[in-house]
């Protein structure tokens, strides 16, 4: 549209900064700021609020890396929880795609990407000291990689595995053919339970 179009600053204003959102064109951020100038004020401003407050206030869980409110996480704070399992996972949608399986009982540890040298991610930009620190200090005995079965996920595996190698802990991987170009999260519940229930000692 153009950009004179538009009968008012402010809602071109808004527009351009919907339309910044995935997904949404100029058309649809249109749509959406008329939308929310007929919807009652206060409607407006919690929608506002709650956006300002999980970019200000959400945390990360200083154990494992998963979103959190408070400084350690649901998951990590649970007694009925296996601390001896860590899954590793890539971010925060798999801890959530993992959890709807029902069928994991260990705990996470949250990468927040994986080694891809194209996006200019490296070893050091994820959380992978972090998980080598858990497991030396001890307590635990397996190692689950769930990482995306792509060229980048191996990768991550194969630098995870080099730098657990010496500390004995059990290492292993989420079955594969299940979804080999999905990524985790799109995986159903079922298949994905499988894929855990199935894992097999990592091998290069
Ligand atoms: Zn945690």
């Amino acid at each position: 549209m153009n950009q004179s179009q538009y009968p008012s600053i402010l809602l071109q204003k808004a527009v351009t900064e919907i339309s910044r959102l995935p997904g949404i064109g100029s058309k649809t951020a249109l749509r959406l700021a008329l939308h929310m100038l007929r919807q009652d004020v206060m409607e407006v401003d919690a929608l506002a609020d709650s956006i300002k407050e999980l970019r200000h206030n959400v945390g990360y869980c200083k154990v494992c890396h998963n979103i959190s409110d408070t400084e350690v996480c649901e998951i990590c704070a649970n007694a009925a929880r296996d601390k001896a399992t860590i899954c590793v996972v890539e971010n925060i949608r798999d801890v959530m795609a993992i959890e709807g399986t029902l069928q994991y009982k260990g705990v996470y540890h949250v990468l927040g990407g994986i080694i891809s040298p194209m996006d200019g991610i490296g070893p050091s930009d994820l959380q992978i000291d972090s998980l080598v620190d858990r497991v030396k200090q001890g307590g635990v005995d397996e190692v689950i990689l769930a990482l995306s079965p792509t060229m980048e996920g191996d990768t991550t595996n194969f630098f995870i595995y080099r730098r657990l190698q010496d500390t004995g802990v059990k290492i292993t991987v989420i079955a594969r053919g299940v979804a080999q170009n999905d990524e985790l999260q799109y995986t159903d519940e079922v298949t994905l339970g499988r894929a855990l229930a199935g894992r097999v000692p990592f091998s290069m």
